[in-house]
């Protein structure tokens, strides 16, 4: 076991920190969505398809590399991070890894330079944490596949070029599938005007009648159980962005009680703004551990439903109370609008929501902590005795 980062990894580290400072921009909320510039940037400093292999244009690296590039970016630029997760973790990972080569020249190639942004749209109005109660209806006619449903909350999806759908080509647990569908296609549309508190706009997709090439269907069966297992890499980006979050929060506080007066002396003085300091560090370092065990962990670049759900709870958690106790050491001034904190809180938050609720993944932990399967559902009637 070796807790330290190669030599290797804290030079990349470094040049992705370096990238961030001198190139990009800090917090600023995306309010007309995530800049395509900076996605663009972000691709064309190599920082794209990390953990993809080679063969398929990425950079045939480990899923730690990929998050230690996040993890970095997120202390520096919102909008960096933002991009790193667009060229590494979301769709992008399910079309790499579920797509054929047809797929992988007609869409992957395109997303890893950054011309072509994916989303993801699973979520729908009556189907959230219970995906297995998705309606949306894939029917295949001919040498079409036919959509009909509607999608919410779906992430850049205000402006995303491909969409990895997901839809049910039958019933029950095996009958879920995915379908790759590009803007523009006849019966496809998005509602661009809603946004999270964030400011970030997503998209709510509506299909209606949407005939779509049979050849864009990515997962035509057991879509749950194959897309899940890749979702969990989704949840690394996400888990790393909280973390690196926190970690800004930690240093803007830092540096800011270090020359705030009152009463006399710094901020820093006082014994109860320290104990809040240790307190942050030891939040920031323990979630920090169990990520970088899961991706380390992770088997051919997959992290397990455990590990992942340890690291993204822990991360989550650790991402919003830190920059919750930065934003207070500043006073007044961390509640300003225009403060970056302000901000961060608000992103923090919704990836406690986003990409697996802290309630679900802890549903997951507890089964592996109890070796125990326990049902969501309703228990079954039991039949009257005879
Ligand atoms: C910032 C952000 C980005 C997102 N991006 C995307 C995206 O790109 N694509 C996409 O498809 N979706 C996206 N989502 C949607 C997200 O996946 C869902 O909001 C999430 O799965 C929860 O579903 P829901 O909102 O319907 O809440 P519900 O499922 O209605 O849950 C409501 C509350 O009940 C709790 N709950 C539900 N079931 C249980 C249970 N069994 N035990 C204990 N508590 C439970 C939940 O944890 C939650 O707190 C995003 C959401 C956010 C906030």
């Amino acid at each position: 076991m070796d807790f330290r980062l190669s030599d290797e990894q804290r030079d990349f580290v470094d040049s992705v920190r370096g990238f961030a400072r001198s190139k990009l921009d800090g917090f600023a909320a995306a309010v007309d969505g995530l800049p395509r510039e900076t996605i663009r940037q972000v691709a064309g400093q190599g920082l794209a398809g990390i953990t993809i292999a080679e063969a398929d244009g990425g950079q045939g690296a480990s899923l730690i590399d990929a998050v230690l590039a996040i993890e970095a970016m997120a202390q520096h630029s919102a909008h960096g991070a933002d991009s790193l997760q667009v060229l590494n973790f979301g769709a992008i990972q399910q079309i790499a890894r579920h797509g054929n080569d047809d797929h992988k020249a007609r869409y992957l190639s395109g997303c890893l330079t950054g011309e072509l942004v994916p989303a993801i749209a699973m979520t729908e109005p009556g189907a959230g944490s219970a995906l297995t109660e998705m309606t949306t209806s894939a029917k295949l006619e001919g040498d079409h596949v036919v959509l009909d449903g509607q999608k919410i909350f779906s992430t850049n999806g205000d402006s995303a070029d491909v969409f990895v759908v997901w839809a049910r080509f039958g019933p029950g647990s095996k009958g879920a599938g995915a379908v790759l569908v590009e803007r523009g296609t006849p019966g496809f549309e998005v509602d661009s005007s809603h946004r999270f508190m964030s400011r970030e706009p997503y998209g709510t997709l509506f299909f209606d009648a949407c005939r779509v090439p049979v050849e864009n269907v990515l997962v035509a069966e057991d879509g749950f159980r194959r897309m899940l297992a890749v979702f969990n890499v989704e949840r690394m980006g996400n888990a790393s962005r909280s973390l690196g979050y926190g970690q800004a929060a930690f240093d803007m506080a830092a540096e800011y009680t270090k020359d705030r007066r009152a009463f006399g002396r710094r901020l820093v003085d006082f014994q109860g703004l320290q104990w809040k300091f240790a307190e942050m560090a030891l939040k920031l370092e323990s979630a920090r551990l169990l990520l970088y065990r899961a991706c380390t962990n992770a088997d051919a670049g997959l992290p397990s439903a455990l590990e992942s759900s340890l690291a993204k709870v822990a991360c989550n958690r650790a991402g919003f109370e830190v920059v919750n106790e930065a934003l207070q050491m500043f006073g007044g001034y961390g509640y300003e609008e225009e403060s970056p904190l302000s901000y961060m809180l608000q992103r923090t938050r919704g990836w406690q929501i986003a990409g697996g609720t802290t309630e679900q993944l802890l549903n997951r932990i507890a089964e592996g902590a109890l070796g125990e399967r326990f049902s969501q559902r309703p228990p079954r009637p039991v039949e009257a005795a005879t």
